[in-house]
């Protein structure tokens, strides 16, 4: 158990990719605070964490109401002590032709999947710091790094991402924190449960193992990137993807 009794907040930990990776750092021995804004799947993501043997907490806020990642962050705090991980996983889709987008489309993306970011880092930094240890983890897509039509609002958000992880990166790895990004290629969630069979089977011919990938095929190299043996690695974009964005 790698990160016995360290406490790793997880954004979008309802369902999804960020239930697979709150279970994940359970098992590796972490107390997962699971935020996200509907009550009743993030505490089913608790319970199956404690129905494994492990420590979890439930605490609902949305990502683009700064003041309740505030009172979130204070409540975590104050009944699990000091995190060590923040993983930044929340994010929605609005898929759109740009000539179709509304600036409403825009900014809910980009308030969720970039801003929501910036709050929930710049609130749990200063316990980072003062700590001298900490992880941050965001989750990107690999539509930001390859583009995708219909996502011009999605890509930007999640490539603003890129550059938020190498920038931080570079102003916190005095004080041994690290700072990585991963983009998941398609995954199997409801994010793309709802994918035009045709689309589907056109993204499939794209992706060199053939297959969507599974949340805990994420959730595995995220848990490494919060563990002891990731201490050296800091301002990495890693591509969990089946080969689909290889150069
Ligand atoms: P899901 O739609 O399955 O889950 C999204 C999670 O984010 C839910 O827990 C949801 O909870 C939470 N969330 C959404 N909006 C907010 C908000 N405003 N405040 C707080 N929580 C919010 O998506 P995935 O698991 O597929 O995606 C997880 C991450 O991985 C996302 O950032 C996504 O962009 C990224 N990704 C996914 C890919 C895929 O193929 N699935 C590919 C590449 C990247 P609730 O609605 O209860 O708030």
């Amino acid at each position: 158990m790698s990160l016995k009794g360290k406490v790793a907040v997880v954004t979008g930990a309802s369902r999804g990719i960020g239930r697979a990776i709150a279970q994940e750092l359970a098992r590796e021995g972490a107390r997962v605070a699971c935020v996200s804004r509907s009550p009743e799947p993030l505490n089913q993501t608790v319970h199956e964490i404690l129905a494994l043997g492990g420590e979890a907490r439930a605490y609902c806020a949305d990502s683009t109401e700064p003041a309740q990642i505030q009172k979130a962050a204070q409540q975590i705090l104050e009944e699990m002590g000091p995190v060590y991980a923040l993983v930044n996983n929340a994010g929605i889709v609005r898929d759109r032709l740009l000539l179709r987008m509304t600036e409403e489309d825009w900014d809910v993306v980009i308030d969720t999947n970039l801003k929501g970011v910036f709050h929930w880092t710049k609130t749990l930094l200063k316990g980072f710091l003062s700590q001298r240890e900490g992880r941050i983890v965001n989750i990107s897509s690999v539509s930001a790094l390859l583009g995708n039509a219909g996502q011009t609002n999605y890509a930007a958000a999640k490539a603003g991402l890129l550059g938020f992880t190498k920038s931080l990166a570079r102003e916190v790895a005095s004080r041994n924190i690290t700072c990585n990004v991963v983009c998941p290629g398609f995954i199997e969630t409801g994010m793309t449960q709802g994918l035009d069979p045709h689309l589907r089977e056109r993204i499939l011919g794209a992706i060199p193992l053939g297959r969507f990938g599974r949340p805990e095929e994420v959730a595995g190299l995220v848990s490494f990137l919060c563990g002891p043996k990731a201490g050296y690695i800091t301002g990495q974009t890693f591509v969990v993807d089946g080969g689909m964005a290889m150069q």
